[in-house]
């Protein structure tokens, strides 16, 4: 049976850097969307160029878009095994829709892990990320008392700020995540796979209980029927 994950939380509690370690370990296929976007920018594609200048602003791109985007990638054969989406619901309308492609493919329950960070923190993390302007990972945290390093650890590529991590825009990101994304966890958190998880915590202890609530809920997940978590949202919920 897969294992199919969902990552929450605002912008900065390092969620995309939880997910990639996750699904790494797992052999499932990570998919952000944020990710996703930014190489649709580079490439210059008409997704991308529709997407930059709503990313620079610091709001969503349209539910349609990204919708199909999130399709398309959890049919392929190399979802099969099971799948860690970081950044994507990131609406209520996006939820519904990922319900009901879950339940088209009928492998595996959905697992919604909640990472919490307070507002300060993020803040202070988001204004600090640097993320590798060749492959997109993010930059290491210097070691204590050593200067940052402009260099990616993993490809030698420079480290850059985000264009979208300047602060006027992080506090933006952080408002539309308030207005947006977290109605999605009253949208979750009646489902007996629903789980948060402290991400105010070293990285490796944020690993280990993300490891251990994930396969708690997995194991929960399994002993439910395929459509129960779909069933779960109250019909009248559901928008047509
Ligand atoms: P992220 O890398 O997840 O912080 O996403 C960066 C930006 O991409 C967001 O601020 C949005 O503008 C856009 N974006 C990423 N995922 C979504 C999504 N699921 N829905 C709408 N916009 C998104």
């Amino acid at each position: 049976m897969a294992l199919n994950v969902i990552m929450m939380g605002p912008p900065g509690a390092g969620k995309g850097t939880q997910a990639g370690r996750f699904a790494r370990e797992r052999g499932l296929l990570k998919i952000s969307t944020g990710d996703i976007l930014r190489e649709s920018i580079k490439a210059g594609s008409p997704v991308g160029l529709r997407a930059q200048e709503l990313m620079d602003r610091g709001e969503l791109v349209d539910d349609e878009t990204m919708i199909d985007i999130v399709r398309e990638r959890l049919l392929r054969p190399d979802a099969q095994p099971g799948f860690v989406l970081d950044g994507f619901p990131r609406t209520v309308v996006q939820a519904e829709a990922l319900d009901r492609i879950v339940s088209e493919r009928q492998n595996g329950p959905l697992v919604i892990v909640d990472v919490r960070v307070p507002e300060q923190e993020l803040v202070r993390r988001l204004a600090g990320r640097l993320i590798c302007s060749k492959c997109g990972a993010n930059g290491e945290p210097p070691k204590e008392g050593a200067a940052a390093s402009t260099a990616c650890a993993k490809c030698g590529g420079e480290l850059v700020q985000r264009t979208d991590d300047n602060e006027q825009v992080v506090l933006e990101r952080l408002k539309v995540y308030e207005r947006a994304t977290k109605p999605l966890v009253e949208f979750y958190r009646d489902r007996a796979t629903f789980r948060i998880v402290n991400g105010a915590q070293a990285l490796e202890r944020v690993a280990q209980e993300l490891d251990t609530v994930i396969e708690d809920a997995a194991l929960v997940g399994a002993k439910q029927p395929q459509t129960a978590a779909v069933k779960a949202v109250a019909p009248e919920k559901a928008r047509a």
